[in-house]
């Protein structure tokens, strides 16, 4: 298959659904290419929360003490597995070189930014596009359930303060009147008001999928293969594309297609896992993180969705279920009446880059390519942003914030 476009949005996942829509809205002739299902990669199964308060970058100072215990523990927050370890090695010095203050400043301001256009562009998509009931605006609850816990998280409630984001601190009691299917006595918890969680992901990505196709909106199912040149794009099945404009949106995958171009990227897929209970048999009013823990439980439409965990084991490496069922025997520790009947588990890859910013921006020697990729842990939230950023770029306006932060020029 041969075929032209103006413009095509590489990768069917929430990043590149949500481009092709807004570029399409801009006036432009989209194509959309996706190998597979669009929205059934790391979009599918995500923890559904809009998380736009969360600024701050993982590699805060600190951090890194807690690793090694973390590590000892082959079902903990964070795991690498020994094969993939060679590889990640780049990946992991930039990280440790991001945790000091002066980088994370720099991190968190850039990612505040993104995220006060992220949430006006997903108030206002969902209100324009009529999915805003599938969009709850309920904020997020971080228990503790000792002081200890939460004096550990102290600094990072700090850099919080100093972005600008509004929290509350609440007891033990004011916890259980917010969510009274909270039964376990916690000594406190914080309350991020500006925070939303979705009806579903996978349905939020249809759903603008939908109107990507109803609006005249193209959707090609083929894998891509190599940049030919900066015009035009190899398939795996011997076709080719022709091009005016191209938008790298393939998640983690997207790492391969910027190298093509010769650009360096640290990128890795950070594994998540999770699982659904449609008969949770409980209910809960907002996502609810547990800080010592490490792990979250978001109320959506499907079910309760429990999950969390970091998990670096390179792209191919089979999954780990046992991560699932860890993080479920942990929560039913604090929600014992969980009803796991009809439990649905699933792992997808986070594309994550060590300083926690996405990579956005004109690729620097091929102007008409944009980058959109390496969202990492807010891929779903940063969606509505980047789209506005993506359809800005593309059309030749001010972009809406200062992209040099997100810029490849980093990793190059
Ligand atoms: C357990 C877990 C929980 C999470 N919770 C949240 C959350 O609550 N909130 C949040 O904001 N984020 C969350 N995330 C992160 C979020 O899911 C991702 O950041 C986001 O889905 C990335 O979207 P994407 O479109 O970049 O990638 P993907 O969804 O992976 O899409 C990329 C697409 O590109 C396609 N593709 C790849 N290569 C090619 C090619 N060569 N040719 C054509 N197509 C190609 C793939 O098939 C895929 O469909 C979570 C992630 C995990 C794993």
């Amino acid at each position: 298959m041969n075929s032209k476009t103006e413009t095509l949005v590489i990768g069917g996942g929430i990043i590149g659904i949500f481009s092709a829509l807004q570029l399409l809205r801009s006036g432009q002739r989209v194509s959309l290419l996706e190998s597979g299902d669009p929205g059934k990669e790391a979009s599918f199964g995500n923890a559904g929360c809009l998380a736009v308060s969360e600024v701050v970058p993982i590699s805060l100072p600190g951090m890194l003490r807690h690793v090694p215990g973390w590590l000892m523990d082959p079902l903990g927050p964070l795991s690498i597995r020994a094969r993939h370890f060679p590889k990640l090695v780049p990946w992991l010095m930039r990280f440790n070189q991001m945790g000091n203050d002066a980088q994370v400043e720099k991190a968190s301001r850039a990612q505040a930014d993104l995220m006060k256009l992220t949430e006006s562009e997903w108030r206002e998509t969902s209100n324009n596009s009529n999915f805003a009931d599938q969009v709850t605006w309920n904020g997020k609850l971080m228990v503790y359930e000792t002081q200890k816990g939460m004096e550990n998280d102290r600094g990072y409630w700090e850099w919080c303060q100093k972005n600008g984001v509004e929290f509350h601190e609440l007891s033990g009691d004011e916890i259980r009147q917010m969510e009274p299917a909270l039964t376990t006595r916690f000594a406190g918890g914080i309350l991020t008001p500006a925070y939303a969680h979705v009806s579903d992901p996978y349905e939020i990505a249809r759903t603008l999928l939908d109107r990507f196709v109803a609006e005249g909106g193209t959707v090609i199912t083929a894998r891509a293969r190599h940049f030919a040149d900066s015009h035009s794009l190899l398939l795996e099945n011997g076709g080719t594309i022709a091009f005016e404009k191209a938008v790298i949106a393939a998640g983690v995958w997207s790492k391969k297609l910027a190298n093509d171009l010769g650009y360096k990227v640290l990128l890795e897929a950070e594994r998540g896992y999770n699982t659904t209970l449609p008969n949770a048999g409980l209910k809960l009013n907002r996502p609810i993180m547990f800080g010592e823990q490490h792990f979250v439980i978001s109320p959506l439409a499907c079910g309760l969705r429990i999950g969390g965990a970091a998990e670096f084991a390179g792209l191919s490496a089979p999954a780990n279920f046992q991560r699932s069922k860890n993080l479920l025997k942990i929560a039913k520790k604090y929600l014992p009446e969980l009803d796991e009947t009809e439990k649905r588990e699933w792992m997808g890859p986070r594309p994550s880059t060590p300083d926690s910013l996405a990579v956005i921006g004109q690729a620097p020697r091929h102007p008409n390519i944009l980058f959109a990729f390496g969202h990492g842990h807010l891929g779903l939230t940063q969606a509505a942003g980047t789209a506005r950023l993506v359809q800005q770029l593309a059309n030749g306006e001010k972009p809406a914030i200062d992209l040099s932060p997100f810029s490849i020029e980093r990793f190059n």
